[in-house]
């Protein structure tokens, strides 16, 4: 085969078609603003899947990651790793956890969180506790015990037998969950706000309960905060919004705001079956992640940041609602909590999202037909004002073609 094919669709022949990708492709970035290869610029509201938490070239981690560049980018795990234990106690300090195993992904902080789940019932003389409670609409990632945690057959099929030790229960049915608990469980996970899903937020009440629950039971609690967690929701963490902790969580997304780097965080209870050798990672943890996932946290948590997200998301939740008023054949829902918006749509919202596209908005997909808005926590009410003018000619545009289809 020639190396000199033409760069065409045929460009995508040597990678594995797992992505149903937009003919779109990006060269540059800056804020929430994102520029194709063809010279358009997009508003972007979804930020890599919630990912971009700080928009796009952030000069405080353009700077950091060319400083550390220069020092040092990798060292194994069997050394002391100073940015790694900086940035643990950074964490530590900001919420309910003790100790923090770093990951390269959101679904490897996630396995984490099953191993230790098992691990800890096993060091306390309970191995059969093996079975984690997961809600449907959930998900996790795409590790086999992801998958199999997360319960989408979509994701399950074709890969063998599903793992045992998996619950799958509806979600927000306390009677099924009662039911569920025996001697065999090991722990609960949730989302606090389920992102893939369709963006449904948990009652504050609910969490609580759930809490409660586990304790009464001598299970863990752990939360899937991968997609709700740094900032997303207007806390540094959703569960704050509840007061409610959980043993263990699992963070990733915004954690590197576009660098790859994920944590599983644990009470010093809850990791006490993590000793020497129970776990480990090449990548998890090294100085060029640590140094960048520093910045970001401490810029995501600064007030100014947290108070942004609350008072866009708010304006968001205000205006979509208004477009909900005006286009109730197109939008059904507006759900979510702060810059986690999920609008549940009447057309399919793989259409809507082209829509959005032609009007230079960047949305991103989810569960239960919606299209989620992920923007940068760093938006402006301007941007979001953009944002919603372009969604409301998104539905204009939309209703055209369902008249045109009736
Ligand atoms: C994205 C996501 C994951 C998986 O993270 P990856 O980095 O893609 O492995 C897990 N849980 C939730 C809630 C997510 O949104």
């Amino acid at each position: 085969m020639s190396s000199q094919a033409p760069v065409s669709s045929s460009a995508q022949a040597h990678l594995m078609g797992v992505y149903n990708r937009a003919p779109l492709a990006f060269e540059r970035g800056q804020g929430a603003r994102l520029t194709s290869t063809d010279g358009e610029v997009y508003l972007d509201c979804m930020a890599g899947i919630a990912t971009n938490a700080l928009g796009h070239a952030h000069p405080r981690l353009v700077n950091a990651i060319k400083t550390q560049a220069e020092k040092l980018w990798h060292v194994s795990n069997i050394f002391r790793i100073p940015e790694q234990e900086k940035l643990a106690d950074r964490l530590t300090a900001e919420t309910f956890a003790d100790v923090v195993f770093f990951t390269n992904s959101g679904t490897e902080a996630i396995e984490c969180a099953l191993k230790l789940a098992r691990k800890y019932h096993s060091a306390k003389g309970q191995p059969e506790r093996i079975d984690i409670i997961t809600f449907e609409g959930a998900f996790h990632g795409r590790t086999y015990a992801a998958v199999n945690a997360g319960g989408n057959p979509s994701y399950t099929d074709g890969f063998g037998p599903r793992l045992p030790g998996y619950i799958h229960l509806p979600f927000g049915d306390h009677e099924a969950l009662k039911a569920a608990i025996g001697p065999t469980t090991a722990a609960i996970m949730i989302e606090p706000v389920q992102g893939e899903g369709g963006a449904r937020a948990v009652p504050d009440a609910c969490l609580r309960g759930l809490r409660e629950l586990c304790d009464q039971e001598g299970i863990l609690l752990i939360y899937d905060e991968v997609q709700c967690g740094l900032g997303r929701t207007g806390k540094l963490f959703a569960y704050e919004w509840s007061g409610a902790a959980p043993d263990v969580m699992a963070v990733a997304k915004a954690l590197g705001s576009g660098f790859p780097v994920g944590a599983c965080l644990a009470t010093r209870d809850a990791a006490a079956g993590m000793g020497v050798g129970a776990h480990g990672s090449t990548f998890g943890g090294n100085p060029l992640a640590m140094v960048v996932a520093y910045e970001a946290v401490d810029e995501i948590a600064k007030p100014s940041t947290l108070d942004n997200v609350r008072e866009v998301a708010g304006y968001f939740t205000q205006q979509l609602n208004g477009l909900k008023d005006q286009y109730p054949d197109i939008i059904v829902d507006v759900r979510g909590r702060g810059l986690l918006i999920g609008i549940k749509l009447i057309p399919n919202n793989r259409d809507f999202m082209v829509l959005a596209r032609d009007q230079k908005l960047l949305v991103a997909g989810g569960g239960d037909n919606c299209v989620r808005l992920l923007p940068p926590l760093t938006l402006t009410i301007e941007e979001a004002q953009e944002a919603v003018a372009k969604i409301g000619r998104a539905c204009e545009v939309a209703r055209e073609h369902a008249k045109a289809k009736a």
